[in-house]
C-alpha cells in the first residue's frame, strides 16, 4: 500500500512537471486582470520565461537579439513534447522543402506558423494578446499543437513599446478617462510606433536597416515558416480587418495563397460572427510594396497577413469611439487572441496541404525573367551584395561577355558587354519569386489605389545598370578577395569619390583627425586622371598626427578603399595640389532639427544615417528651443521633412537668414522646402498644373477616390539630369533616378544652382497618375540658392527616405562637405 502510494506521487509529480497544470495565466502572474493595465515589456518577458520554465518539453523560448536600448528580442516555440524534441529536425526538413537546404525532404503534416506582435509599438494591445494567446494554445488548444509548430514573437519592437507604455502610465487619469481630449489620448512627439531610430518596423523588412529587423531575418530565414501574422491596429472607429487582403496583389502571389487568405479569413469570422463582433475584409490593406510583415512572408512563400484592432495609440485602456462605444483595452486583445488561436487552428486542419504548397512556391520555372545582370562601380556591386546576403539570396559572376535584354537605364531593349566584375541574380533559386519582386524593372500594379509606394526597383535604388534577360546567363561563384594596401611613402594619395563607400572613408579621416582636400576641377598627375570631388591626402597637410602613413593605411583597409599615390604637388594638368581649385576639406558640424513639426520618421532617418551609416557626428537641436540656439556652433542645419509653419515664425526665419548670410547652410529636404516658398529673398517657387479642372466635378460621387490618383505620384521612378559640375554632384554621371514620393514639384531656380531637374516625364517604375506627370518636365529636384556667404540646399526628392535609396545618399554628403566651401569655418 504504502509503496504504491509512493508510485503514484512519482506518476503525478512527473505528469505536473510537463503538464500545463504549473503554467499561472498572464493575470495570476501579472497581479492585474489581463487587459486592466499596460504590461511593460519586461513583464512579457518575464511570462514568457514562466511559461517556458514550467513547460520546458512544449516550450522553448530563444533570445534572438537585442535592440538599440538593449532590450531583448525573444521568439518562443510552442508546440507538442514530441515536435519540440524533434525541432531542429522539422527546421531542416521545411528548408529541404524550398530548395534552401540540400537533401530529400520527408513528407511533412507539421504546419508551421509564425506570430509576430507589437511591430508598432503604440499598437499595444497586441503584446498583451501573445501571452493569453500562449496560455491558451498551452491549456485549451493543446490538440492543434500536435501536428503545429508555433513560433510567437511577443514584441518585435519593445523600444517602441516602452515609449508608449510609460508614458501612458505616466499620463493616465485613475480610473481611465474614456474623454479622447484628455492627455492619455494624445500622444507627444515621436509617439511609440517607431523603433529607437523612429524607423517603421513594418517598412524595413527588406531595407533591413535596424538592428531588430537585421535580427529578425537571421531566424526567419532558418526556419521560413508557412504562415506569418503581423499584429497590428488602426483607428478607433474602425472595427477588426482580417485577411483576405485587399487589392493589388503582387503578381507573384499564387492562387494557393490568395485562397487560403480566404479560408482564413472564413475562419475568423466563425467566432466574431458568434460573438457579433464587427470585422471587415478584402479593403485598404493591399499586398504589393514587399518590405511589410505580410509582403515579405508572402514573397518567401508563407501566407502572409495584416490583422488590425480597432484602437491604436489613442485608445489608451478605454476610450469612447464616433459610434459612442466605450473601446477597451481587455476587448482588443480579446479580438487578437481570437484571431490567432484561430490561424493556429486552420493551419492545424490544413498542415498537409500546407506543406506541399509551400514547397511548390519555391518552382520558379515560370518566371519570365531568368537573370538580372548589374553593372557599375565595384563598391555600389558590394553594397548590394550586403543587401542580398541579408536575405541569404545568392547572386554569381557572369562567364558570358554580352547580355541582352530589358535595359534599366535606357527604358528599353538592350544590351550590354560585361566582365567578370559584374554580378548575375539568377532567378531559378528558392528566392527566386523574392529575386523577381526586388529586381524586376516595373512591378505589376493590379490597382493603383495602395497603401505604399509602387517602385523599389534595386538597380535604380543602387546606381547600378542593370539588364533583365529572359535567357539565364552562364555565371559561376564570385570569388572575394580583400586587398590589404600597405601604403608607400609618397608626396600624397587620392582617392576617387562616387560612392557611399568614398564618402564613410572621408567620415573616418575627419573623425581622425586627418586633413583632406577634395578637387573642384579633374587634373592628371603621374598619368593618372581624377574627377572632381577626388580626396586628396598630403604628407604635408598632416604633420601634426604621429604616423600619419600607418594610421591612413589602417583606415584605407577598415574601408577596403584603393589609393593612388601623387608623387609630386605639380600635376601634369592643373590644378597642382596647392592650387584654389583644390580646397580643404571642413570638419563640419552638422546639426539636425527634431520635435513637433519636423516629420520624426525623416528625423530618424538622418539620425540613423549619421550614427549608423555615415558614421559621423551629428547635434540634436529640438524646434522648441531654436529660438534660443546658438547657431554659430554649426556649419550646417538640417531640416527634415516635415510643416516648420510654427517652428519658423517670423523671428526663427531671421535667425536662421541672418545665420546663411553669415556663411550658414541649410539643408532643406521634402516638405521643408515649403517653408522657403515666397519668402522674402528666395527664388523657391511651386509649379502650378497645367491641367484643369474643369470637369471633376461631373465626376461621379463613387469615382472621386479613383479621380484622385491622377494627381498622384505614389513612389516612382523617373530620370534626372544632372550637373555635374556642380559640388553638389560630384561622383554622379549625368543621369540620375530619382525616387519621387509625392506630386509636389517646384520650379527651376531662377538664380541660384539647378543641380539635377526632371529631363523627362518617363516613368522608370512605379505609378504615377497623368496629372501629375504633365506637370514635372523641368522641375527642381535638387538644387542651392546662396543668400550672402551662405546657402540653402533644397533636396526636393528625399534621398533617404526609409534609408534604402543608396544611390542618392551622395547628394547629401556633397551638400555637408563640398557645397559652398568657401562659407565661414568654426
Ligand atoms: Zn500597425
Amino acid at each position: 500500500m504504502r509503496h504504491l502510494f509512493f508510485i503514484f506521487l512519482i506518476v503525478l509529480s512527473s505528469l505536473n512537471a510537463l503538464s500545463s497544470q504549473n503554467i499561472k495565466s498572464p493575470s495570476d502572474f501579472l497581479g492585474y486582470n489581463i487587459g486592466e493595465q499596460f504590461s511593460r515589456h519586461h513583464q512579457v518577458i518575464d511570462y514568457f520565461e514562466h511559461i517556458a520554465k514550467e513547460m520546458p518539453n512544449q516550450v522553448k523560448l530563444e533570445q534572438y537579439g537585442q535592440t538599440n536600448e538593449r532590450r531583448p528580442l525573444y521568439l518562443a516555440y510552442v508546440s507538442s513534447e514530441e515536435n519540440i524534441r524533434n525541432l531542429e529536425t522539422i527546421r531542416q526538413n521545411n528548408l529541404k522543402q524550398t530548395g534552401i537546404l540540400q537533401g530529400t525532404a520527408s513528407t511533412s503534416k507539421i504546419a508551421i506558423v509564425w506570430l509576430s506582435y507589437n511591430v508598432h509599438g503604440n499598437e499595444a494591445s497586441s503584446s498583451e494578446a501573445s501571452m493569453l494567446t500562449i496560455f491558451k494554445l498551452l491549456t485549451e488548444h493543446q490538440n492543434l499543437l500536435k501536428n503545429t509548430v508555433v513560433i510567437i514573437d511577443p514584441c518585435i519592437n519593445p523600444d517602441g513599446r516602452d515609449r508608449y507604455v510609460n508614458w501612458y502610465n505616466e499620463t493616465a487619469s485613475k480610473p481611465y478617462d474614456i474623454d479622447r481630449q484628455s492627455s492619455e489620448h494624445n500622444e507627444p512627439w515621436p509617439g511609440g510606433r517607431a523603433n529607437h531610430y523612429l524607423f517603421d518596423l513594418n517598412r524595413d523588412w527588406v531595407w533591413a536597416t535596424q538592428i531588430e529587423t537585421q535580427n529578425r531575418l537571421k531566424v526567419y530565414n532558418k526556419w521560413m515558416p508557412h504562415i506569418h501574422v503581423d499584429f497590428h491596429e488602426q483607428g478607433m472607429n474602425e472595427p477588426y480587418y482580417f485577411a483576405p487582403a485587399a487589392q493589388p496583389f503582387h503578381e507573384v502571389i499564387t492562387d494557393w495563397q490568395s485562397d487560403f487568405q480566404t479560408q482564413i479569413g472564413k475562419n475568423h469570422a466563425k467566432y466574431f460572427d458568434a460573438e457579433g463582433w464587427l470585422f471587415f475584409t478584402r479593403e485598404s490593406f493591399d499586398l504589393f510594396y514587399p518590405s511589410y510583415g505580410d509582403t515579405y512572408p508572402t514573397y518567401m512563400g508563407a501566407i502572409g497577413m495584416t490583422y488590425e484592432q480597432g484602437g491604436h495609440g489613442r485608445a489608451g485602456l478605454g476610450v469612447l469611439n464616433d459610434e459612442g462605444h466605450v473601446l477597451t483595452l481587455v476587448e482588443r486583445l480579446t479580438h487578437h487572441t481570437t484571431t490567432g488561436i484561430s490561424t493556429v487552428e486552420i493551419a492545424s486542419k490544413n498542415a498537409e496541404q500546407l506543406n506541399t504548397e509551400f514547397s511548390k512556391f519555391f518552382d520558379n520555372n515560370s518566371l519570365k525573367y531568368k537573370s538580372y545582370v548589374l553593372k557599375g562601380e565595384k563598391d555600389k556591386i558590394n553594397n548590394l551584395k550586403n543587401l542580398l546576403d541579408k536575405h541569404e539570396i545568392k547572386y554569381e559572376s557572369p562567364t558570358s561577355s554580352k547580355v541582352t535584354g530589358y535595359h534599366y537605364n535606357k527604358g528599353r531593349q538592350g544590351s550590354l558587354s560585361l566582365t567578370s566584375d559584374e554580378l548575375v541574380v539568377h532567378t531559378d533559386q528558392p528566392k527566386g519569386k523574392m529575386v523577381k519582386v526586388l529586381f524586376e524593372p516595373n512591378a505589376k500594379l493590379s490597382d493603383s489605389l495602395t497603401y505604399d509606394i509602387t517602385a523599389w526597383s534595386l538597380p535604380y535604388a543602387y546606381g547600378l545598370d542593370a539588364i533583365a534577360s529572359t535567357s539565364k546567363l552562364t555565371s559561376e561563384n564570385v570569388s572575394e578577395s580583400q586587398v590589404n594596401t600597405t601604403l608607400k611613402d609618397a608626396y600624397g594619395y587620392v582617392s576617387k569619390w562616387n560612392s557611399f563607400n568614398d564618402a564613410q572613408f572621408l567620415a573616418s579621416l575627419l573623425k581622425n583627425d586627418f586633413k583632406v582636400r577634395f578637387t573642384e576641377k579633374p587634373f592628371m598627375s603621374n598619368g593618372n586622371k581624377f574627377e572632381r570631388g577626388s580626396l586628396i591626402i598630403t604628407k604635408g597637410d598632416n604633420k601634426h598626427l604621429d604616423n600619419f602613413q600607418e594610421s591612413l593605411g589602417n583606415i584605407v583597409n577598415n574601408h577596403n578603399q584603393q589609393l593612388t599615390i601623387i608623387k609630386t604637388g605639380f600635376s601634369q594638368t592643373t590644378p597642382d595640389i596647392g592650387s584654389p581649385d583644390i580646397k580643404l576639406i571642413n570638419n563640419q558640424k552638422v546639426a539636425v532639427l527634431s520635435g513637433e513639426g519636423t516629420s520624426s520618421l525623416s528625423f530618424g532617418e538622418i539620425w540613423n544615417f549619421f550614427e549608423n551609416q555615415l558614421n559621423y557626428p551629428l547635434t540634436n537641436i529640438n524646434t522648441d528651443n531654436l529660438n534660443r540656439t546658438d547657431l554659430d556652433n554649426y556649419n550646417i542645419l538640417i531640416l527634415p521633412n516635415g510643416y516648420y509653419s510654427s517652428v519658423l515664425n517670423e523671428t526663427n526665419l531671421k535667425k536662421v537668414k541672418d545665420w546663411v548670410r553669415a556663411g550658414g547652410k541649410v539643408l532643406a529636404i521634402d516638405g521643408a522646402l515649403r517653408s522657403f516658398v515666397g519668402k522674402e529673398g528666395f527664388n523657391l517657387k511651386y509649379k502650378a498644373s497645367e491641367t484643369s479642372n474643369e470637369s471633376n466635378n461631373l465626376v461621379p460621387y463613387a469615382d472621386r477616390d479613383r479621380l484622385y490618383t491622377n494627381n498622384m505620384i505614389t513612389g516612382a521612378i523617373f530620370n534626372t539630369k544632372v550637373d555635374n559640375t556642380h559640388p553638389m554632384a560630384y561622383g554622379y554621371d549625368k543621369d540620375y533616378f530619382t525616387l519621387k514620393l509625392g506630386s509636389t514639384t517646384y520650379e527651376l531656380l531662377d538664380s541660384g544652382f539647378n543641380v539635377a531637374h526632371v529631363g523627362d516625364t518617363k516613368v522608370y517604375s512605379g505609378f504615377a497618375g497623368k496629372s501629375a506627370v504633365e506637370k514635372l518636365n523641368n522641375t527642381l529636384v535638387f538644387g542651392e540658392e546662396r543668400m550672402g556667404q551662405g546657402s540653402f540646399i533644397y533636396l526636393a526628392d528625399n534621398v533617404l527616405f526609409r534609408n534604402f535609396w543608396e544611390n542618392g545618399k551622395l547628394f547629401l554628403v556633397n551638400s555637408i562637405f563640398f557645397v559652398n566651401n568657401n562659407a565661414f569655418k568654426l
